[in-house]
């Protein structure tokens, strides 16, 4: 099996899919690292969230989308 050659995956994420009223996305991302670091900020900026509770962040992976 041939992975890459310009067509690697990537990550992407929206907050409504964790429950958050919200419509922030995340696109382009390539990791799930990546996601979770940018949502990190995220949560900090846009939803007072100090960190990201285990159980929120669990959420997260489960609803990161590759595309
Ligand atoms: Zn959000």
């Amino acid at each position: 099996m041939v992975f890459g050659f310009g067509k690697k995956k990537k990550y992407e994420f929206s907050c409504s899919s964790v429950g958050m009223n919200c419509g922030f996305e995340v696109k382009n991302a390539s990791s799930e690292q990546e996601v979770l670091e940018i949502l990190k900020v995220h949560a900090k900026t846009a939803h007072g969230m100090k960190e990201i509770p285990s159980d929120v962040a669990e959420k997260i992976k489960q609803n990161i989308k590759k595309v």
